[in-house]
Order: C-alpha cells, then sequence, then structure tokens
C-alpha cells in the first residue's frame, strides 16, 4: 500500500488539478489520480488527423472565460503557461447574403450591423449588455460561494442563510424579479422581452443553448446565458463576447495547471483508474486502483462525474438511500457532438467574402439562422429521435489568433453542435454522426462555399466518446444538466451542495457541484477549502443521513 498520502484527488480533469495544486499548495502530501494517460479531461489539445500529426485541435471545450482571476494569480498560472487571448465577433452570415456580427470592443461596428435589421435593436443592445451586467454582478459573485443549506434549521445552516440573503438586499424588487426571470424563462421569452429582429434574437441567444438538453423555448433556459456571461476574457464591457483562445489549445489551460500543482509538490499519477473509494466506519480512507493497488489518505476529492463517484466506486450501502436516488435521477444529458475540422482556407462567406482573415473569422463563427432553427435542431432529437438534420453549431477558428496549433495557411474550424439524441451515448452511431458531420459541413457551404472543399480532415467526437473517453454520462458536458432543480443548493443533492458528501472524509470538487460547469476550477477550488475547513475542525460531525437540518 502506498502512501500514506494527506489527500488524495481522483479525477486529473482541471478540477482535480486545482484541487490538488491548493492542497499541496496548503501542506498536504497529496496525489492527483487520472485514469487517462493524460491529465485535463475536456481541457486537451491533441493532434486527432494520423496523415496530419501537425495539426492541432481543442479536442473537446474550446473557448476560455469562466476561471476567476484570483485562481490565475495564486495559482500562478501564467508562470507555468497560461495564456488566453480574447477572440473577435459573434458572427452570423444568412443566406439572403446579410451578416450580423457582434463586438465586444467596438460599438459603433456593432451598431452599424444590428441597424440593417432593426435600428430599435441596435438602441437597445447598451441598456441589455447594462442589464446583463447588473445580473451577473449580483449573481457571479454568488457562484464563489458555498450556496447555503436551504430549508435546514441548524443553526450554522440559518445563519449562513441570512448571509445569503442579506446580499441580496441591494436587489431590490425590480432586481429580484429580473434574476427570477432568468431563472424560469426561456431564452426565446427573454429575448423577446428586449429585441424585435430574429437575427438580433438568435445571435444573443446561442451561449444560452450550449451543453443544454432543450431548445431556446424551453422554460429555465435563460439562465445557461447568464452562466456564461459572466466571465470575462476581455475585460471589456460586453457579457456576451468575452471568450478568449489559449495559445496551445484548452490542453495548455490544463498543462499549466498540472505544471503549477507540480510546482506545490503535488505527485501527478496518469494511467491511474481509481476501482474503488474505500471507507472504514463511514469515513473515507483511501483508493484502490484497477491495478490492485491501494493508497491511502484521510482526505479523498472526488472530481468525476458523481455518478461514477457515488454508484460504481462506493457500495450503495455506504450511502443514505435519498442520496443515492438524487444521484441516481441526476439529469445529465446534452446531445453535443464536437466536429473539429482541418481547413485549407479560411471560409469564403458569401456576406462577406474573402479567405483573407477578417475580423468576422476571429470570433465565434454561428450556425443558427433562427430561434426556430435551434429549437427544430433540437426537437429532432428529442422527439424524433435522430439526429438533428440540420444542426445547430457554435463555430470557432483558433488558428486565427492561435498559430500554434497549425502550419501557417492551414486552420481548424471547431464545431460544437447540438443535437443528437442523448441515448447516442449508450452507442456509437458512427455512420449517423459522420452524415451528420456532413450537413453541419454542407449547411456551412451554403452559406460560405468554398468550405467543404477547404476541408482537409476531420474528427467527429459524440456523447458515447465523450462517456467513455473522460466519464461524460449521458454525454453531458458540464457532469450534470444547468437546470433550475440542479443548480445552487440542489446540485448535485439537497444537503451536500458544500462540496461535502455523506461520507466523512469524502469530498466531491467535479463540475456537478455549485459554480460548474465550464472551465472554471471553482469546484476543485471549493472541495479543498471544505477539505481545509474540516481538518481545522477535526470533530465536524458527518451528515451521513440527511436530515431535515433541524437539530
Ligand atoms: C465537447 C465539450 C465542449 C466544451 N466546451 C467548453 C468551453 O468551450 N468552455 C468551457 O468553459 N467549458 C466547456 N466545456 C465544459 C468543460 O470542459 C467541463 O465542464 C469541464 O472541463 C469539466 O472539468 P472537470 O475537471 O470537472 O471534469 P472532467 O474534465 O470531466 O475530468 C474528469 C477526469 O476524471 C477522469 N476519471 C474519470 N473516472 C476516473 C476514475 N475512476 N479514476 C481516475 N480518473 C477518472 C477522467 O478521465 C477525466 O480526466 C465543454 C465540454 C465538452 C465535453
Amino acid at each position: 500500500m502506498a502512501g500514506p498520502y494527506h489527500a488524495i484527488v481522483v479525477g486529473g480533469g482541471h478540477n482535480g488539478l486545482v484541487a490538488g495544486a491548493y492542497l499541496a499548495k496548503a501542506g498536504a502530501r497529496t496525489v492527483v489520480l487520472e485514469a487517462r494517460p493524460k491529465v485535463g479531461g475536456a481541457v486537451d489539445t491533441s493532434a486527432p488527423f494520423p496523415n496530419h500529426p501537425e495539426i492541432k485541435v481543442s479536442t473537446y471545450s474550446y473557448v476560455m472565460s469562466l476561471l476567476p482571476a484570483f485562481i490565475i494569480e495564486e495559482l500562478e498560472l501564467g508562470r507555468h503557461g497560461y495564456d488566453v487571448t480574447p477572440f473577435g465577433p459573434y458572427y452570423q452570415a444568412f443566406p439572403d447574403g446579410r451578416s450580423i456580427t457582434i463586438y465586444g470592443d467596438d460599438a459603433n461596428k456593432t451598431y452599424e450591423s444590428i441597424a440593417q435589421f432593426s435600428t430599435k435593436d441596435a438602441e437597445a443592445l447598451p441598456a441589455y449588455e447594462a442589464w446583463l451586467h447588473g445580473v451577473t454582478e449580483v449573481v457571479g459573485p454568488l457562484l464563489h460561494h458555498v450556496p447555503p443549506n436551504v430549508g435546514s434549521r441548524t443553526v450554522g445552516d440559518l445563519l449562513s442563510q441570512l448571509k445569503a440573503a442579506w446580499s441580496m438586499r441591494h436587489l431590490g424588487a425590480r432586481g429580484v424579479a429580473d434574476a427570477t426571470r432568468l431563472f424560469t424563462m426561456s431564452l426565446s421569452e427573454l429575448l423577446d422581452r428586449w429585441f424585435e429582429s430574429e437575427q438580433m434574437k438568435t445571435i444573443m441567444m446561442v451561449d444560452g443553448l450550449i451543453g443544454q438538453w432543450s431548445g431556446p423555448d424551453e422554460p429555465g433556459t435563460a439562465y445557461v446565458l447568464l452562466h456564461h456571461a459572466i466571465g470575462g476574457v476581455g475585460g471589456g464591457e460586453s457579457h456576451t463576447v468575452n471568450w478568449g483562445f489559449p495559445r496551445g489549445g484548452m490542453g495548455s489551460v490544463a498543462d499549466s495547471i498540472r505544471a503549477a500543482a507540480a510546482s506545490f509538490g503535488c505527485e501527478i499519477r496518469t494511467e491511474a483508474r481509481v476501482q474503488r473509494i474505500l471507507t472504514e466506519r463511514g469515513r473515507a480512507v483511501g483508493v484502490a486502483l484497477d491495478s490492485g493497488e491501494e493508497l491511502r489518505a484521510p482526505i479523498v476529492v472526488s472530481c468525476i462525474h458523481p455518478k461514477i463517484a457515488f454508484l460504481q466506486l462506493l457500495d450503495r450501502s455506504e450511502l443514505p438511500e435519498d442520496f443515492v436516488f438524487d444521484i441516481e435521477s441526476w439529469k445529465t444529458r446534452s446531445g453535443v457532438v464536437k466536429i473539429n475540422v482541418a481547413m485549407s482556407e479560411l471560409p469564403d462567406f458569401i456576406a462577406d467574402p474573402g479567405t483573407k482573415q477578417q475580423d468576422h473569422h476571429t470570433g465565434s463563427v454561428e450556425l443558427c439562422l433562427s430561434r426556430e432553427y435551434a429549437e427544430r435542431a433540437f426537437q429532432d432529437a428529442h422527439l424524433e429521435h435522430k439526429a438533428a438534420t440540420r444542426p445547430f453549431v457554435d463555430g470557432a477558428i483558433p488558428t486565427t489568433i492561435d498559430t500554434e496549433l497549425a502550419p501557417d495557411g492551414v486552420h481548424v474550424f471547431s464545431m460544437f453542435s447540438q443535437w443528437v439524441p442523448h441515448e447516442w451515448s449508450q452507442e456509437p452511431h458512427r455512420e449517423e454522426l459522420e452524415a451528420y458531420a456532413d450537413r453541419a459541413i454542407d449547411l456551412y457551404t451554403e452559406l460560405a462555399p468554398n468550405f467543404r472543399d477547404a476541408v482537409i480532415d476531420r474528427q467527429v467526437i459524440g456523447p458515447y466518446d465523450m462517456e467513455q473517453e473522460l466519464g461524460l454520462i449521458g454525454g453531458n458536458i458540464f457532469h450534470g444538466e444547468l437546470t433550475v432543480d440542479q443548480l445552487f443548493h440542489m446540485r448535485p443533492s439537497p444537503g451536500f451542495a458544500d462540496y461535502r458528501t455523506p461520507i466523512r472524509g469524502l469530498y466531491h470538487g467535479s463540475s456537478a457541484t455549485h459554480a460548474g460547469g465550464g472551465v472554471n476550477g471553482l469546484p476543485g477550488w471549493q472541495a479543498y477549502r471544505a477539505a481545509r475547513a474540516d481538518r481545522r475542525r477535526p470533530k465536524r460531525l458527518a451528515r451521513g443521513s440527511r436530515s431535515s437540518g433541524t437539530e
């Protein structure tokens, strides 16, 4: 048996690396255990084209904005290669030869572009951005706090509920109404309140659809728009255009956190799949690996999907029944397909001709012609159980900014697309996925006729691949859907949203906890903080059976 360690982190995704880095920095002898041959999880750069090993892609996640400045500073990620450049505008070309472009840093150009469709919308945008800013000012900080245990009547929990309520006191009646709307309304309804032209509503909707198992007409979808508006790479005013490309692809972000963790003395082991979390008398004491090796530590931090951690690595009898029920019922669908395309030249859009790099190539290059287009793509997968006939794509061309990914003149077109049936996480559906990718490329070709011929190679990653390769059960990119019933004090289970679990010494820091998902490191950081707080108060009671919170 190896060790003893002070702390074991299960899963070397970016959250596991953040947890490992903070634990080691605090002086704990820590090991991060990753099943794959490399760390990073969904934060990865790879060279997927056997005939073109010189072309690299951000395999899964593709843009940064949510990692808070304090984590970047405290882990000194800049020193370890973290380097993110704000990207260009949001762009959508339309079949009628027009296009809309939303800049994060040029209000005049944005105004002109929107005014082609509606001057009222062009005038409304600053007020919309200011409104979104106001809401993110209130909701953003909540993501850095442990959610209160709502409903509990213990003195500590009542105090934290009061504290949370007090922090909202400046909201006022209208502010509360704004926040309520964001949590309950559909994207379509929300955008109807602000804009009149379909083109404007469509381009403003995109961030709200990412990773959702629902179309824009579904109540509650407005929240994801907010979740994605909270970060800000550019430091500009815009809460819509606030993303960036990391130099060297997303894998460089994981590499920088890995290097930071190692610099603090954290051991990182790859090809070290955890098979069991070991417990004794209701307390975590270590883990057993696939290899049969056992490692011991009084702190175990799980940074993997909760359905794996709690339903596979532990015996259900070790957990309270209602907790098991919550994890079994945890919704974890997406229907996302990632298509990484290598191209010999940039798309030559009818609306904005030219293969020479222009602003509209450098940001989000969307494929979503209307809200109905998006809703239809979802309903194809949801109701008709087939891949979308006309997929929605959040496109981006990182090589317009990051020259490390491909040789001069070659480009990588990253297509984050939706939807295929979420049940496809059970079977590869290889042929249908290839046909789906063909359709996405054909649809771009309708807008930019050189597109199809410029394709050098492509990689198509479906829900099955994501589940098998990364442990993203059901193919959900956030370890669990971002729906109101799975947020804040409910993420991942009421009474256990404070990064603790029913097992003493076992913490949960994956994207399935409050503030996840996305590449923000907050779950990993919070799990470390919970473990540290408990070490300072070792007599803390385990909450193995979730009570009503009365004492
Ligand atoms: C296709 C796609 C696109 C996305 N795009 C973006 C984006 O552009 N921007 C953004 O902010 N977010 C994006 N996301 C979401 C974001 O990438 C994830 O929310 C986040 O990376 C999850 O991080 P994590 O550390 O919690 O888990 P993961 O990255 O899932 O890491 C978990 C790790 O645990 C390992 N593991 C699993 N089981 C075991 C075991 N038994 N033993 C040991 N190790 C194990 C896995 O191999 C994996 O490495 C995207 C996700 C996907 C899939």
